[in-house]
Parts: structure tokens; C-alpha cells; sequence
């Protein structure tokens, strides 16, 4: 992902929280291996697009649906992991994986801070 991509990620609107990166560089950091407990969020949808939600859905560990597609893109991070494939990962905050480029979709994961 080219940071213009990860500054529309920053400054969409769901994701005022985060928008105080978009003035930093973009450091990657290198993959950890996340706690189910970590997690606060996780998107799946197009990756080169907003995250306002338009292009894709977010899952919340609190519902029974949303910890089992967590429970997914963690095993996928791990095999891509594993696979020696990219992880993009920002801040060790939110973690990324790429698993159709057509169409372009990804699993996205937000940690809690
Ligand atoms: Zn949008």
C-alpha cells in the first residue's frame, strides 16, 4: 500500500482517531503475533478505497459473527505470515493483509491502544 493510500485510510471520517498519523511519516513495522483480546476491529473489503465503510464491512468482537471473521483474518495474517508474504502494518496498530488482488480486498485489523 503507497502511503497516499494509507493517508486516505487516516483521514477517513470513522477514523478520527487515528487521524494524527497522517502527519507522520508512515513507519512499517514488523508483524506480531496478535492476541484475540488485541483486537478492536477488523475490515474486510477493498483495500484502495476510503474506509468510511462504502467499500467493504467492519466486525466488532462483540458480536458472535464478528469474532468469527476476526478469528479468520487472524489465522490468514498467520499463513501469510508463516508463507513469507506482506503484512502491512503501521505503528504495530493496525495490521493488513491483501488476500484477492481482483478485486483488490483485504483483512484489516485494529488493535486496541
Ligand atoms: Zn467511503
Amino acid at each position: 500500500m503507497t502511503p497516499k493510500n494509507w493517508l486516505k485510510l487516516f483521514t477517513s471520517k470513522n477514523m478520527k482517531k487515528t487521524i494524527e498519523f497522517a502527519h507522520k511519516p508512515f513507519p512499517f513495522t514488523k508483524w506480531r503475533k496478535l492476541d484475540f483480546d488485541q483486537v478492536e476491529k477488523l475490515y474486510i473489503g477493498e483495500g484502495n478505497c476510503c474506509r468510511c465503510g462504502c467499500g467493504g464491512e467492519y466486525f466488532e468482537p462483540d458480536t458472535e459473527t464478528g469474532r468469527a471473521k476476526i478469528w479468520e483474518a487472524m489465522e490468514e495474517i498467520e499463513k501469510f505470515h508463516k508463507a513469507g508474504k506482506n503484512i502491512h502494518s503501521l505503528d504495530n496498530f493496525i495490521f493488513e493483509i491483501q488476500i484477492s488482488n481482483e478485486p483488490d480486498l483485504v483483512f484489516c485489523i485494529y488493535t486496541k491502544q
